[in-house]
């Protein structure tokens, strides 16, 4: 992030947009735009990008990129996709930049090659909706079409006939099973009137089952995840007792596999439950999913909410939390798996964390699925755990902490350095001393860059002195991981620090966006 000059804050850019100024320059008219036109507007005060075909003038709104000019000019007079997509591919453009919008790419027409036919013949059969006759056909024609193009074979053999999904009934429930012959990472199951959509990630790619159901099911549905043979199954209780012709109808998204980035975000209405007080100006916010959701957000992943501020869809992430720290850890800790809480600072001059301020308890909010890249495979190998927090950098450590002192038995020290101003700027700073009296391998140190004269504790801010002192091996060669967490120049700098006093990339995990 960049400061803002006064006046280019996000409301000022959401009031801009409505209030009808013409922002491309065209009038409202949409153009369709050459790769030659596009190429013209790359200074600026005359700027295009293209963003998934789509190209707007993002001239006017230059000085209001939190990311700055120079990050926007980075795609000035290009096709910007890629670039959006690396940094912040959950912001909703579509929306924010909507009076920008200049028209669509022209197309120009390629010839498929031979291997690429075959596969859309490939992908075209499977979106056929099936009953016994039309899959003894699908397999044959696909078969006929590997064995004419050797070429897609692999691709085929691996994306399509890996990744497949098979249906049974009784008198009252639906079965789903998917076959993913390796451990199915996250499985997310969503059933909305009679839209399906399971999503199952493998690695970072994710298979998709998304149909619109023959009948009617129940709210409540159940998921099944066989791990030592890799079977996904989605249970669905039918709302009549009737005989099911086909599953329903496939949507368009249905039978794919594709890298997880590449998957649209997919968002769930979920009802605020309770809100409740951590600090001044923080507050834990308990979500309900819906009956009908099957979702468990991963340790050191977290998910976007989506609000209408003044009319535009804005979207912000946030890290799940626990309901509290698990200061009784003799089993690993169960968690309902029907609430989401998020531990969120309402700022003063933030538009979204004031949206959320005014949410009701009885309100509902979209809550999209996860994301992230942290492995906790990276934690299951490690001796020594080392996490630095500043502020709310502490949320991505709460289920952290909880994954490592219940279920890593190969740790000998957990140590959490968390960075505030204040200390009533601390979270959870009971919990984490009860944890650190019950748990003999866990210790926390509170620095404050901003304490009141009767701190006794440590003061200062994120350095290589404060780090070389409190982030050391137990032993001369002991596995370690770092994580750090906080305010992008705090986890810039840390991470530097830490390379300069000798840490590898490997040991080191930072958490961004
Ligand atoms: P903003 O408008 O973003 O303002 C927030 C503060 O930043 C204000 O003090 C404002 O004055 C200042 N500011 C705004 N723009 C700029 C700028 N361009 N330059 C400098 N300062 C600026 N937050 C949580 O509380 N809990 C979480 O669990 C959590 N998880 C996150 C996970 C990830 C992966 C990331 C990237 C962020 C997470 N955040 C979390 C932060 C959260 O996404 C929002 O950024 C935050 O809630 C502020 O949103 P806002 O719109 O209310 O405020
Ligand atoms: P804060 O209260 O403003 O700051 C917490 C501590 O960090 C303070 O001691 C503060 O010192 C210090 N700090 C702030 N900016 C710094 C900088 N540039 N360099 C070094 N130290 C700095 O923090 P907050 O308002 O809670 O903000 C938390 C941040 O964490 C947000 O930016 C949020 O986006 C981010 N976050 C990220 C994730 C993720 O997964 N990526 C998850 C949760 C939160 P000073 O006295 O100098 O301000």
């Amino acid at each position: 992030q960049v400061p803002l000059k006064p006046g280019r804050s996000l409301m000022d850019w959401i009031r801009l947009t409505k209030s009808g100024k013409d922002l491309t320059g065209l009038k409202g008219r949409l153009v369709e735009v050459t790769e030659d036109e596009l190429a013209k507007h790359n200074k600026k005060e005359d700027c295009w990008i293209c963003i998934r075909g789509f190209v707007y003038n993002v001239t006017p709104y230059m000085e209001y990129h939190p990311g700055g000019e120079d990050e926007l000019m980075k795609a000035a007079g290009t096709d910007g996709t890629d670039l959006f997509d690396q940094v912040h591919r959950w912001v909703n453009y579509e929306s924010m930049l909507k009076e920008c919008l200049v028209g669509r790419m022209a197309v120009k027409p390629i010839a498929a090659p031979k291997e690429m036919k075959a596969v859309a013949y490939i992908v075209f059969l499977q979106q056929i909706p099936e009953d016994e006759t039309i899959l003894c056909m699908k397999t044959f024609i696909t078969k006929y079409i590997m064995v004419c193009s050797k070429k897609v074979y692999i691709f085929f053999f691996t994306v399509f006939l890996f990744y497949s999904y098979d249906w049974f009934q009784t008198d009252s429930l639906i079965t789903i099973v998917v076959y993913t012959k390796q451990k199915a990472k996250l499985v997310i199951v969503d059933c909305q009137d009679k839209r399906l959509r399971g999503e199952i990630v493998i690695d970072d790619h994710s298979y998709l089952v998304e149909v619109d159901l023959y009948h009617a099911v129940q709210e409540d549905l159940a998921v099944n995840i066989t791990e030592k043979v890799g079977k996904v199954e989605i249970i669905l209780k039918k709302k009549e007792n009737i005989h099911w012709k086909i599953l329903g109808q496939p949507l368009e998204n249905h039978n794919t596999f594709i890298k997880r980035t590449d998957r649209g975000l997919f968002y769930r209405k979920c009802k605020l439950v309770s809100k409740t007080e951590v600090t001044h100006d923080t507050k834990l916010f308990c979500l309900m999913l819906p009956k009908s959701t099957h979702l468990h957000v991963p340790t050191g992943q977290h998910v976007y909410l989506k609000q209408i501020i003044a009319g535009t869809e804005v979207v912000k992430p946030y890290t799940p939390v626990l309901p509290s720290l698990p200061l009784d850890f003799k089993e690993p800790s169960c968690h309902d798996g029907a609430h989401i809480y998020l531990m969120i600072k309402i700022y003063s001059c933030g538009p979204f964390t004031q949206a959320l301020e005014h949410l009701q308890v009885g309100d509902y909010i979209s809550v999209s699925n996860p994301e992230g890249n942290f492995k906790k495979s990276q934690v299951q190998t490690s001796e020594d755990l080392f996490l630095l927090a500043a502020g709310t950098g502490f949320t991505p450590m709460v289920k952290l902490l909880d994954f490592a002192l219940t279920e890593v038995s190969c740790l000998r020290t957990v140590k959490l350095i968390f960075f505030n101003k204040t200390e009533d700027d601390i979270l959870w700073r009971n919990q984490l001393e009860q944890l650190a009296l019950k748990d003999k391998r866990f210790e926390v140190k509170f620095i404050l860059s901003q304490p009141t004269k009767d701190w006794v504790g440590k003061e200062g801010k994120i350095s290589s002195s404060l780090l070389s002192e409190f982030v050391k091996r137990s032993r001369k060669d002991s596995k370690v991981l770092i994580c750090i967490c906080g305010p992008t120049p705090f986890t810039e700098q840390g991470v530097q620090y830490l390379k300069d006093l000798g840490y590898s990339q490997e040991e080191i995990h930072a958490f961004t966006a």
